[in-house]
């Protein structure tokens, strides 16, 4: 196989979307052209006029970059109506395809017809011997028609590179329609002849594809194609009760994992291993492991089951392992655009987020301390004046360090002494609430540094005037 002119595509329908299985699609076509030094392809397959919508393509788009799988080249098949119809104009004029001008109902009594006589229902062919001129007179007088191809009866096979050598016998197919009229080409065909006139290489899709093979190799070797695309079908994705991926168990569209928090690094890592694993086994992987590590012939047959907890695993991991900075830049759409978040802040919550919406939630009280009870102040049974003790304590020690020393460990050494003569409970429960306001935070000294010596010393005090003032 050459590997520097490897061309790949990814071929959505914009009629919803970006479906996270259709983003898998796409991830394993681009990584298949990273990996072999190809070229990755996005083609809008928007023919269908009435279903396809622009906002889908700008979901699609927006989903790809966001995932970093930025192409090489784009189309719209829309803005290529016209090499479709020189190409089916072709075709019937080399008597491969034909106009075929019968009703709903006549083909609906024929299909009935055979189902009665127990045979699969497939078109006669009744259409195929009127004269290219007739039925171009008949389209001129404006009569309905659609475009057929001539499907040969014989067997078509194949080798997918997943699935290994299939076979179909082409006669049970039929004539089938590639076109509505010559201006109103049907995915079967436009995916042909875009197909062979982008060069792809390798066509790289689900497995709910697979009839359509053979019907798109006939078509190829009608226009004479003399090397076809290699086909691998990857395996569709399935619920956890192996029923096939549905909202019922996970969200579906791209966009809400996106709006959930996740990051993607983490959803690029659990794509590449629905339906694929590396030879070693390993699990967290940059894309560029992935890239070198990814081997199509690896792809397996089965189905793979969407695991939405493995996903959430993946997620908290990033969180808590990718650079301070990356994730403070993917953090600034889930929370206020006020709030300054600095690192000491990101890094006492991360370890215990599962994904980025979270995120508000738990730094909230740094920005806006809880109107908390007194009562919360204090660890098992002690009374006000214990806790005031505690925190003056505290307070006299945090005081001493100077404000540009404000470290957790600078903090945490600092107060040792305290903890070891009133005990943990005593001093840092008290301190950790007067700093936080809840009940469950990240620790004292964290949130010291986080908050820095003035903010610290605020809390501290308001929380002494609490226990002093309220009756
Ligand atoms: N437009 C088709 C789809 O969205 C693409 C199929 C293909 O990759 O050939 O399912």
């Amino acid at each position: 196989m050459p590997t520097e002119s490897t061309r790949v595509r990814f071929a959505p329908s914009p009629t919803g979307p970006l479906h996270i299985g259709s983003a898998r699609t796409a991830l394993f076509n681009w990584i298949f052209a990273r990996a072999t030094g190809g070229k990755f392809i996005l083609r809008i397959e928007d023919t269908d006029f009435e279903r396809s919508k622009e906002e889908y393509v700008k979901d699609i788009t927006e989903g790809l970059s966001w995932l970093g799988l930025e192409w090489d080249k784009f189309y719209k098949q829309s803005e290529r109506i016209e090499i479709y119809r020189k190409h089916l104009e072709r075709l019937v004029q080399e008597d491969k395809a034909y106009p075929c001008f019968c009703t709903k109902e006549e083909l609906e009594g024929e299909r009935q017809a055979m189902l009665s006589q127990g045979l699969a229902p497939k078109y006669s062919g009744k259409c195929r011997g009127i004269p290219k001129d007739e039925a171009k007179h008949r389209i001129e007088a404006g009569e309905g028609y659609v475009i057929r191809f001539k499907t040969p009866e014989i067997e078509v096979s194949f080798k997918d590179l997943v699935r290994g050598t299939l076979r179909f016998d082409a006669s049970l197919i039929g004539d089938f329609v590639i076109a509505r009229d010559f201006n109103q080409p049907l995915y079967q065909f436009a995916v042909v002849v875009d197909d062979l006139d982008m060069k792809i290489t390798h066509v790289i899709r689900g497995d709910d594809h697979i009839s359509n093979t053979p019907k798109q190799i006939l078509i190829a070797k009608a226009f004479g194609a003399e090397q076809l695309p290699y086909f691998a079908h990857i395996p569709m994705i399935l619920n956890p009760d192996r029923s096939k991926m549905s909202k019922r168990f996970a969200d579906t569209s791209l966009k809400e994992y996106i709006d959930k928090g996740y990051l993607s690094q983490a959803v690029v890592n659990f794509l590449a291993l629905l339906g694929w694993h590396p030879q070693d086994d390993q699990e967290v992987m940059t894309v560029d492991e992935i890239i070198k590590k990814f081997d199509i012939s690896r792809v397996q047959k089965g189905g793979a089951v969407f695991d939405s907890d493995k996903l959430n695993w993946f997620n908290s991991h990033y969180i808590a392992h990718l650079p301070t900075e990356e994730i403070l830049r993917a953090a600034a759409g889930f929370v206020p655009e006020n709030w300054k978040i600095n690192a000491p802040m990101l890094e006492s919550v991360r370890t215990r987020l599962s994904n980025l919406g979270k995120l508000r939630e738990a730094l909230e009280f740094y920005f806006a301390l809880p109107d908390y009870e007194k009562e919360l102040l204090r660890w098992k049974e002690m009374d006000d004046r214990r806790v005031w003790n505690g925190l003056e304590s505290s307070l006299r020690l945090i005081e001493e360090i100077p404000a540009g020393l404000f470290k957790k460990d600078a903090l945490e050494a600092k107060l040792t002494f305290a903890v070891e003569e009133k005990g943990k409970g005593e001093i840092l429960w008290p301190l950790r609430v007067a700093l936080s306001g809840k009940k469950n935070s990240p620790g004292p000294f964290e949130i010291m540094e986080a908050l820095g010596k003035e903010e610290t010393m605020r809390r501290v005090r308001l929380a002494m005037d609490k226990v002093q003032k309220q009756p």
